[in-house]
């Protein structure tokens, strides 16, 4: 198993922040993966980190092992319309695949930057879509039993960027099966390439991020209200409220973990006494 120490955390997280990461475990294999979860729990507790794009580490870094599934769960094979892909797989790269062998489906996560471990936890979705829309079923390590298990879609209690697994540190998504329906490989290609054009237009591609910092509202867009309330371009240090979308903020270059907290802190604040509206966060902050 790969083993590094005080790795910078913000080498591992799409937002270029964090302190370093005490211990770092790589398994490749499910005994790999046992082996670094005893590490874990000796240590009283561990975070199991995916692409690192929903999470925000804090500047004093990670004391607890980190868990980061290597390359071999990232395995895919696609049998009929259904796809079973290894948790470290990326959810782009699926997406194109399964686009360009003419599977429709998954075209609506061609530009979520997480794995497919990330995306099942947070339930993610874009263009009217979620991961709960595909999921047939997903494979787990269950940490307390120290047994592998199958949630069904419905077991798993998906609903707006969350689900049955989220912040409860007991199951690590290892595989999931898919269900996609017969497609057009070029309809579907030429729909992920308008998508790309979209998001380049919209987002923030040019700087470091952690996509959207809050939930929407009910009804409400969260990059709309920060936007109306005139927080656009707002920074504290290299934190700024990116002037492209309201719901992101950018590390313009040395931002820390201390400074996009207290941007948030600021967003919600001036939110809630604007509009009487309590933002909630999605992103994750860990450390
Ligand atoms: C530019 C940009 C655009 C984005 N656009 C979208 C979007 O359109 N829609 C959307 O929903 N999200 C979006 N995101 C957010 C993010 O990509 C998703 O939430 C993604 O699913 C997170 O996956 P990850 O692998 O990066 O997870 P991480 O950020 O590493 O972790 C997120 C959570 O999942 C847990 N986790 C990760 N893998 C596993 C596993 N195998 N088993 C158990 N727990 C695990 C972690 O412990 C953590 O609690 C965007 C992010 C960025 C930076």
């Amino acid at each position: 198993m790969l083993i590094e120490k005080d790795k910078a955390i913000s080498s591992l997280t799409s937002w270029k922040i964090g302190g370093p990461a005490a211990l770092l475990l790589i398994p490749d294999t499910k005994e790999e993966l046992a082996e670094a979860v005893k590490t874990g729990k000796k240590a009283g507790k561990f975070f199991l980190l995916g692409n690192g794009t929903n999470i925000l580490a804090r500047d004093e870094g990670i004391s607890c092992p980190i868990i980061k599934l290597g390359k071999r769960f990232a395995n895919y094979n696609i049998e009929g319309q259904t796809l079973r892909a290894g948790a470290a797989a990326s959810l782009i790269s699926l997406a194109v695949k399964t686009a360009g062998e003419g599977l429709a489906g998954f075209e609506f996560a061609s530009g979520i930057p997480g794995t497919l471990g990330g995306a099942v936890i947070m339930n993610a979705g874009a263009n009217g879509s979620e991961m709960k829309d595909i999921i047939i079923d997903v494979l787990v390590y269950d940490i307390e039993e120290e047994e592998y298990k199958t949630f069904s879609n419905e077991e798993l209690n998906f609903s707006y960027r969350n689900s049955l697994l989220k912040n409860n540190n007991r199951y690590i998504v290892l595989e999931a099966n898919i269900k996609l329906s017969q497609g057009d490989k070029n309809q579907l290609l030429e729909k992920i390439k308008k998508s790309k054009e979209e998001r380049m237009s919209k987002q923030p591609y040019e700087y470091p991020n952690g996509g959207s910092v809050f939930k929407n509202p009910p009804g409400m867009s969260a990059g709309k209200l920060i936007e109306d309330a005139g927080l656009k371009g707002f920074s504290i240090n290299d934190a700024e409220v990116s002037t492209k979308h309201g719901n992101f903020i950018i590390n313009k270059g040395n931002a820390k973990a201390e400074d996009v907290i207290n941007l948030i802190m600021h967003i919600e604040k001036v939110i809630k006494e604007k509009y009487n509206i309590n933002l909630e966060r999605e992103i994750i902050i860990v450390g």
